[in-house]
């Protein structure tokens, strides 16, 4: 008895899609940002980034719907979630410069 069975790949395209819609984000980081710990250890996250651990205290870098983003000069700005979050202008002195690292 010989089954020939064609797999269907049809659906592999949406993979993918279906992937990045299987856990909703509401309020997230987009775009490759450093990011600061409680214990101020900085960590490069990537994407859509709505919770990270610390790589080395495991500590949780998003709290109560905040994050602490560190500009290119190295200084941090707590800022509130709401939503997707893609640029913040560092509030120290007179920085400005953006924090988002891949823009
Ligand atoms: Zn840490
Ligand atoms: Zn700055």
């Amino acid at each position: 008895m010989t089954t020939t069975r064609r797999v269907a790949f049809g659906f592999g395209g949406n993979y993918r899609f279906a992937l990045m819609h299987s856990r909703p984000l509401k309020n997230y980081l987009w775009g490759t940002w450093k990011v600061r710990c409680p214990n101020k250890h900085d960590d490069t996250v990537t994407q859509a980034t709505a919770q990270h651990e610390c790589e080395k205290c495991h500590q949780q870098v998003f709290k109560d719907g905040k994050v602490t983003v560190v500009c290119p000069n190295g200084h941090p700005n707590e800022v509130p979630l709401n939503g997707k979050k893609e640029s913040v202008i560092c509030q120290n002195g007179g920085c400005k410069l953006e924090c988002r690292r891949d823009k």
